[in-house]
């Protein structure tokens, strides 16, 4: 049932899955994210404070409908203040499942109070099981710290810990069974993820991308997987059940691959994103923002943000058109928008 005063698009869509990004810094240089030498950041002063964002999140669940709430970035564990906007969220009504999407960086130390605040799950990005591979990708010898945030997450009871792999032709596109391995191994759920343009470089190639298919293909050749009966929902991963693997729990082991380019599923698409700077947007792809922070900082009531977020979802698009010729990468990176 569609709550009252829901985020509703012209095409019927329902967004109860909300994405906030709550820095765009980072301390990794995945190459299909940002440049090397990084990137001008925010400044501080646009930055929604903690007590900011827990206002903005407490609207979305309290009067948008809003059942689920992610937190990203940039690097979210970069943020101070992440176990105390975890914490207050955890303890709105009704409560909305709460995880980070993190590169594991810091992870090792903050796994257990993010447990404690309330968190329920986490995704963390793993492109790469060589150290070698992971200096080349992200510009940051942390491969140690990555492993020893996974390890933690799982130790502190953030499961089922899932793994995003983003695999670039020539540097790691030979890697998609040994990943697998890897999570069946340590009881992981593993996604990969096709690579968008929303690299702040503009790199993006689509005749380069390694594809939904090249990567099942990959896979197939060492692993027999069937494809899973449980219902999609808006679930942008396309998953297979692994024979032969099971997951700590004794369910059946699963992969996931999210043909973002390729298989789009923006007609099923349920999210809404706030950015750390306070701007909603209906979609990764959008061109236009919608401002919440100027009227909060100007003594907008919770009624009156709310019709703002309504009217920013109202104008949602069909579908990203990455495929269209007349396609244009959104203004800001992925690292500003929230992954
Ligand atoms: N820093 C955190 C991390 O890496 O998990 C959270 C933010 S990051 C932008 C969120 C997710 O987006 C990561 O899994 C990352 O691999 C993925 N990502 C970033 N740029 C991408 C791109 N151009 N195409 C596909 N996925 C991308
Ligand atoms: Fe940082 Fe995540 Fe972007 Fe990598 S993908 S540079 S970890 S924000």
């Amino acid at each position: 049932m569609v709550s009252a005063g829901a985020l509703v698009d012209r095409y019927g869509r329902v967004a109860t899955d909300l994405r906030v990004s709550l820095t765009d810094r980072c301390n990794l240089r995945c190459s299909y994210c940002m440049p090397p030498e990084g990137l001008p950041w925010l400044p501080s002063a646009e930055i929604l404070t903690d007590d900011e964002v827990i206002r903005l999140v407490r609207i979305a669940v309290e009067q948008l409908g809003i059942t689920e709430v992610r937190f990203t970035g940039g690097e979210p564990l970069l943020r101070p203040g992440l176990a105390k906007i975890v914490a207050a969220a955890a303890q709105l009504s009704p409560r909305p499942t709460l995880s980070v999407t993190t590169n594991g960086i810091g992870l090792e130390r903050l796994a257990e109070p993010l447990r404690a605040a309330g968190l329920d799950r986490v995704n963390v990005s793993l492109d790469t099981l060589q150290p070698s591979r992971f200096e080349r990708l992200a510009h940051r010898r942390r491969l140690p710290d990555v492993l020893a945030g996974l390890a933690a997450a799982a130790s502190a009871g953030l499961n089922p810990v899932k793994l995003n792999a983003v695999l670039l032709r020539g540097i790691n596109d030979d890697e998609a069974p040994q990943l697998l391995q890897f999570a069946l191994t340590h009881g992981y759920e593993l996604r990969f993820i096709e690579q968008m343009p929303l690299d702040a470089q503009h790199s993006w190639d689509r005749a380069s991308m390694v594809t939904a298919e090249e990567i099942l293909a990959a896979l197939q050749a060492v692993f027999t997987l069937t494809p899973d009966p449980a219902v999609r929902g808006a679930a942008p991963a396309e998953t297979w059940l692994v024979e032969g693997h099971r997951t700590p729990s004794g369910a059946p082991a699963k992969v996931g691959v999210i043909g973002s380019v390729t298989r789009p599923f923006c007609g099923a698409c349920d999210r809404t994103r706030l950015t750390a700077d306070g701007q909603v947007r209906n979609c990764l792809f959008a061109r236009e923002e919608s401002d919440l922070r100027g009227p909060m900082r100007s003594g907008a009531t919770d009624e009156e943000l709310a019709d703002r977020w309504r009217a920013a979802m109202a104008s949602k698009a069909a579908g990203h058109g990455i495929d269209d010729p007349s396609f244009l990468q959104p203004a800001r990176p992925m690292s500003a928008i929230g992954g």
